[in-house]
């Protein structure tokens, strides 16, 4: 069988978006992704619940220059006999926390389907999830178990519409060539200076290979960037390592970063079915798109523009516009959490 990476994509004229579905029949789908989200086609939905990122410091990796995006990784090889480990010490955690100051701690299997009823747990867990998963820290150096330690360093997302917990595996971004645009999806008729993609699977399938093959596998959390005055000081950690991946194929270790700081401070969505936006551009994802962009200075967008998409020792090529236009929307329904 041929690896799908195997045929050259890229943004140009001759291997850019119009010329994607050649190579990958997908990309000519019916629900491809960016949209453009128009305030008067999308419907409030009241049963949409809040989403929530639990994201340790710990998972963050390496940053990287694929030569498309800069994109930095986590680590999310997260072994389901673990994870049922970690279970029982969250309810032993819970055991601990119910003889103290918070009797209404309640912990659920990380896997627990989010419904109506488990709004409040969402909110107990996620103001106590620090002092939590310390004391879970506690017990697990009592059990002396260093390999369970280090895979508590996990990061996940959970709420909003998604089915279950799913685990964080990269962010990257998109942007254009100046700062009139560079967004992938629109918001009436808006398009930002660039767009954030955290992208998340659900380990309910085995891999994320196969995950990316199911209608319910991947979610994306997308975060618009606006140009503006007071830019946020929390995408300087990204920034300071531009320079080490300059081009196409550098990489550079990444390790404690939190991006939940890169998150705006209202969690407002709107959410749709749609698709990767990028080759093989597979209809599995299910996107969470903030309302309120972060604020980032015209320097800040410069210094993505000076990543180059070629090689060290091949000519200067710089990679911006790495942004796919937006697709038809066919019959699908875009709902917001707000009204
Ligand atoms: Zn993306």
């Amino acid at each position: 069988m041929i690896n799908p990476s195997y045929y050259p994509w890229g943004y140009d004229s001759d291997n850019g978006p119009d010329q994607w579905h050649k190579n990958y029949p997908t990309a000519k789908g019916r629900h491809q992704s960016p949209i453009e989200i128009n305030n008067k086609e999308v419907h409030y939905d009241s049963s949409l619940l809040p989403w929530f990122a639990s994201y340790d410091p710990g998972a963050a990796k390496t940053i990287l220059n694929n030569g498309k995006t800069c994109r930095v990784v986590f680590d999310d090889s997260f072994d389901r006999s673990e994870q049922h480990q970690i279970y029982h010490l969250l309810h032993k955690c819970q055991r601990i926390l119910k003889g103290r100051e918070y009797p209404g701690a309640t912990i659920y299997s990380m896997d627990a389907t989010l419904t109506r009823k488990s709004r409040k747990f969402c909110h107990v867990l996620n103001i106590f999830s620090d002092e939590l998963l310390s004391n879970c820290c506690v017990l697990i150096s009592e059990v002396k178990s260093d390999s369970l330690q280090k895979k508590l360093s996990i990061a996940v997302l959970r709420g909003g519409p998604l089915p279950g917990v799913f685990r964080l595996r990269q962010l990257h971004f998109h942007w254009g060539s100046s700062d009139d645009h560079g967004s992938e999806h629109v918001v009436n008729g808006v398009r930002y200076a660039g767009e954030l993609h955290m992208l998340h699977w659900n380990p309910k399938y085995s891999n994320y290979l196969d995950a990316r093959r199911r209608t319910d596998g991947v979610a994306v959390l997308a975060i618009f960037l606006q140009v503006g005055e007071t830019p946020k000081p929390e995408m300087k950690r990204i920034l300071e390592e531009i320079n080490a991946i300059k081009t196409k194929g550098k990489e550079a270790p990444f390790p404690n970063f939190d991006p939940s700081i890169l998150f705006p401070k209202s969690h407002d969505y709107w959410t749709y079915h749609g698709s990767f936006t990028t080759p093989p551009c597979e209809e599995c994802v299910t996107w969470i798109i903030l309302r309120e962009p972060i604020i980032v200075s015209s320097d800040q967008m410069a210094k993505l523009r000076s990543l180059s998409k070629n090689a060290e020792n091949e000519p200067d090529h710089p990679l911006v516009d790495n942004w796919r236009p937006t697709q038809p929307r066919y019959f699908r329904m875009v709902s917001a959490s707000f009204l």
